[in-house]
């Protein structure tokens, strides 16, 4: 009798991501898969010595030699399928005829010919010594486990065979059957169980159905077997009709499972098998050593939209290659998962969840971007990792964990092209943050998002240059809000393109109408990172331009440093196209990213704004100083109009005059004001410390005087 049908004959082995778990110590396998080798091993030879196959009376010789070799065939036509989220498990149709020789005997029989094929296999796929023992051991541990029950239920003697099978036997060879597959699966459980740091109960129980139905029927059809030998050995092949279609339903149903858990672009796990082995991660790990990354790439949409799905897919196989890559690369087990569009997983078990997820996170960027080939196409993706670890508190169901990675990786993409760790205090902003975001649809509709404009002055004369516009939403609920509560949301739900036209268009009718009345004046409008990938913004800008009748001249777009960042050439292409209408281009929060003197010149940039957290302290000799100076001599050498924001002081003002500052903005001048004030200060001088307490202390600008070129 021999080997599981379909059944279990998952080998010990080295896979990564099946390694010892915390569960068990490191020499809790080995101990016990040589034990299990060696104890079979030694009772299967006692029996062999004892009563060998030939000195005892039973069968003819011919049914049983024909039963042992089409055991040995299937055995050694056994095919590996992919179960689930585990490695292959070989179905193999040897169960039936190890079952008809468990009754017919003698067990040294079944003892002998099961040994040799699966010594023959095992050699056949080169495995380890400690695989070659424990497979024998197992086996004959098994058969003696079915053979017990057998000679129990029916009174045949343990060692010796019947002459024929007969229906009386019948009870007593399904109960082998099934005693010999279980205590099988049962042994091969606690391997993969002490393999991967899972309790052996739920390897063992995992899958139940599966194997029931295979090996139940492979079981039942023993006693056929057994019957039709002994009618005549030429009926024996028709046998194998039947059990070659269980190995092939086997092998359908696992194949189909074996897609319903991956997905099919990458090969990487889906998402119904990543919860599910985060689950089983949790039961075992949760409250130590594990660590959630959940990843988002950057402007995906944008790949696919304007470069083809085909580009796409080649991106997302490749991105799925380096995260499988940098995986493998670690000691710690490290598992991938693609959860959908352009969202990965990674589930990381270490004994500092953490920092192993800080440091795997800033690998991984760094590791995408990397530029990736397309065809003749060149990308370098950015990304966003959101983390949760079991640090500090554990970690408690799957839900919990991955909204827990879910409100990191917004953070993080918030901040963009970063990595953020979960903390609770997170949770409520994010909940604020997202109850909101029904609320900005509406909003949007009702004209509850409204514009507020601050002056920024010539340094030189006082004079009102241009206006900022500062988006504000007036929320009926909870007043007016601020944009770093809501700009964020826009940019999350697919709203900040409207946002920005609603913004844009609001202040170019207001340029329009200052114009007409004679002041000179231009607006700046803030363009989130988000934007410089919709192709279409320049068409729609040069719209509203025309609508209003505004020059391009008068509207400059400003942008981060960063957000300039990504190669995906989107980016650049918006921004010349702008700069190709007239329109000037605006380095915001200048000096707080990357950007490099190549891109500004590429770019055509006309302004840098110096970040109002250098300008806060201008003391000489401070941080604040020196890179207010750096910035504004870069500018001059390059061209550029230099802007300072948030100036709150005369005597800050007065530094940045020296040091050459063409423009200033801020408090000490006017805060983002409404339209009705706007309207007032544009045209007027703003000097400082007489910061405009009513609109009749301003000082009406004289009319400019035009300068001859
Ligand atoms: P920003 O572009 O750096 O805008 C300047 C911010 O500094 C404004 O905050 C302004 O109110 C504030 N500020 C002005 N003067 C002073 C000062 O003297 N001292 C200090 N401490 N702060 C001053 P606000 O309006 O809250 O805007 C915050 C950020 O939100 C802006 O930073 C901009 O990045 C973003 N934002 C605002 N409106 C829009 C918009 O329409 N679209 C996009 N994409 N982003 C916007
Ligand atoms: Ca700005
Ligand atoms: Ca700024």
């Amino acid at each position: 009798m021999s080997a599981g049908g379909g059944a279990p004959r998952r080998r010990p082995r080295s896979r990564r991501g099946e390694r010892t778990g915390p569960l068990h110590p490191a020499w809790a396998l080995p101990l016990y898969a040589y034990g299990v080798g060696v104890l079979g091993v030694v009772a299967a030879a006692v029996v062999v010595v004892v009563s060998p196959p030939w000195s005892e009376g039973g069968a003819p010789v011919l049914q049983l030699g024909v039963l042992a070799a089409f055991l040995v065939v299937g055995e050694l036509t056994s095919v590996p399928v992919m179960r689930g989220d585990r490695a292959a498990e070989p179905v193999t149709t040897s169960t039936t005829f190890a079952v008809a020789l468990l009754a017919l005997g003698p067990l040294s029989l079944l003892l002998l010919v099961h040994t040799l094929a699966v010594a023959l296999d095992d050699l056949r796929a080169r495995r380890r010594p400690i695989q070659v023992v424990f497979n024998a051991g197992q086996y004959a541990v098994s058969i003696l486990a079915g053979r017990a029950v057998f000679s129990l239920i029916s009174g045949v003697g343990f060692l010796g065979g019947v002459p024929a099978f007969d229906a009386g036997l019948l009870l007593a060879t399904l109960a082998a059957g099934l005693t010999f597959a279980i205590v099988n699966d049962a042994l091969v459980s606690a391997v993969a169980g002490l393999a991967t740091g899972q309790p052996i109960t739920a390897m063992l129980f995992d899958d139940l159905l599966f194997k029931l139905e295979t090996y139940g029927v492979l079981v039942a059809l023993g006693p056929v077997a057994a019957l039709v030998v002994g009618t005549s050995v030429l009926m024996l092949p028709l046998l194998l009709l039947p059990v070659l279609a269980v190995r092939r339903t086997a092998q359908v149903a696992a194949l189909r499972e074996h897609q319903s858990l991956h997905d099919p672009l990458t090969g990487l796990a889906n998402r119904t098998l990543f919860r599910r082995r985060l689950e089983r991660a949790i039961d075992s790990h949760g409250a130590r050593g594990l660590a959630v990354l959940m990843i988002d790439l950057d402007h995906f949409k944008d790949v696919n939209d304007t470069l083809g799905h085909d580009v796409g897919d080649d991106l997302l196989r490749e991105i799925a290659r380096r995260l499988e890559a940098a995986a493998a690369q670690r000691e710690e087990q490290v598992e991938v998962a693609r959860l959908g569009g352009d969202e990965f997983a990674l589930l990381a078990v270490a004994d500092h969840p953490r920092l192993f997820a800080l440091d795997l996170a800033s690998e991984i960027l760094g590791d995408l971007a990397r530029p990736i080939e397309s065809g003749p196409t060149r990308l370098s993706i950015q990304a966003s990792v959101g983390i949760t670890t079991s640090e500090g508190t554990p970690l408690l169901d799957v839900r919990t964990t991955l909204r827990q990675a879910d409100i990191a990786l917004y953070e993080a993409k918030h901040e963009r092209a970063r990595a953020v760790v979960f903390h609770p205090a997170a949770l409520t902003e994010s909940v604020d943050r997202l109850r909101l975001l029904p609320d900005l649809r509406e909003a949007l509709d009702d004209d509850q998002i409204r514009t507020a404009f601050q002056p920024q002055v010539d340094a030189v004369t006082g004079r009102v240059v241009a206006v900022e516009a500062l988006a504000r939403w007036e929320h009926p609920a909870q007043g007016s809000l601020l944009p770093e509560t809501f700009i964020g949301v826009a940019e999350s739900c697919g709203l900040i393109s409207a946002l920005t036209v609603s913004v844009l268009r609001r202040s170019l009718e207001a340029v329009a109408a200052w114009r007409c009345a004679g002041h000179d004046v231009g607006v700046a409008v803030n363009l989130s990172a988000r934007l410089l990938s919709d192709l279409a913004l320049p068409e729609r800008i040069a719209r509203l331009l025309a609508e209003t009748g505004v020059p391009a001249e008068a509207l400059t777009v400003e942008v981060t440093e960063n957000s300039l960042m990504s190669d995906v050439r989107a980016a650049r292409t918006i921004l010349r196209g702008l700069r190709d209408m007239g329109v000037r281009l605006s380095i915001d929060d200048f000096g707080t990213g990357y950007s490099s003197l190549l891109l500004l010149q590429q770019l055509d940039v006309d302004e840098l704004k110096i970040d109002k957290s250098f300008v806060e302290d201008l003391t000489p000799g401070s941080h604040g100083e020196y890179l207010a100076r750096s910035i504004i001599e870069l500018g001059h050498n390059l061209g550029l109009c230099v802007v300072a924001e948030g100036v709150e002081s005369a005597a800050t003002a007065a530094r940045l005059r020296e040091l050459g500052c063409d423009r200033l903005q801020g408090f000490l001048y006017a805060p983002p004001v409404d339209r009705g004030e706007a309207d007032q200060l544009v045209g007027t001088l703003l000097r400082d410390g007489q910061r405009a307490a009513t609109v009749d202390e301003l000082i009406p600008a004289e009319p400019r005087p035009r300068v001859a070129v």
